[in-house]
């Protein structure tokens, strides 16, 4: 199977396309845009032929790249300088211990040697980073035995 990837910023949101002009539109086959319907793509209701929204479309293929982003292969860390998943240079990997059953893993790019982080549960180190050498190292927070109430999850601050 082909993996042409589709520009959602062709299709005009406040257009609608039947099968074949999505497919000219987008510059792929008019079976793509089947299997698209197969994935959820949902066309305008109770229209013949059948119509699909731009807007709808452009949801669709955005939502499909995010999930596609999101999976990182085992072994491998999201960099964000590559926009790619990488690994680890010379397969090194610290894990700082943030929870009791997670932490933070960091690493260097193999490819441009920026610093990689991604959040993981202890449980899940040996099947999500196998053939790694992980260096545990003690945060500052495990020296009283409890986070801070301040810490918010969403914020990874530098130290
Ligand atoms: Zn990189």
């Amino acid at each position: 199977m082909r993996a042409r990837r589709a520009n959602p910023n062709r299709v005009k949101s406040h257009f609608s396309y039947t099968a074949s002009e999505l497919a000219a539109c987008l510059d792929v086959h008019k079976n793509t845009v089947r299997n698209w319907q197969r994935k959820g793509l949902e066309p305008i209701d109770g229209q013949r032929p059948v119509l699909f929204q731009g807007a709808t479309v452009r949801a669709f293929l955005k939502s499909q790249r995010t999930s596609r982003k999101r999976s990182c292969a085992p072994g491998t860390m999201y960099c964000l300088s590559c926009r790619a998943s990488r690994r680890p240079a010379l397969g090194m990997v610290d894990f700082q211990p943030m929870r009791p059953d997670s932490g933070n893993l960091r690493a260097i790019c193999e490819v441009c040697e920026t610093v990689m982080h991604r959040r993981i549960r202890f449980a899940d180190l040996e099947r999500k980073m196998p053939g790694c050498e992980v260096q545990i190292t003690q945060g500052p927070s495990s020296l009283n035995g409890q986070a801070s109430p301040s810490l918010n999850c969403d914020s990874e601050k530098e130290d």
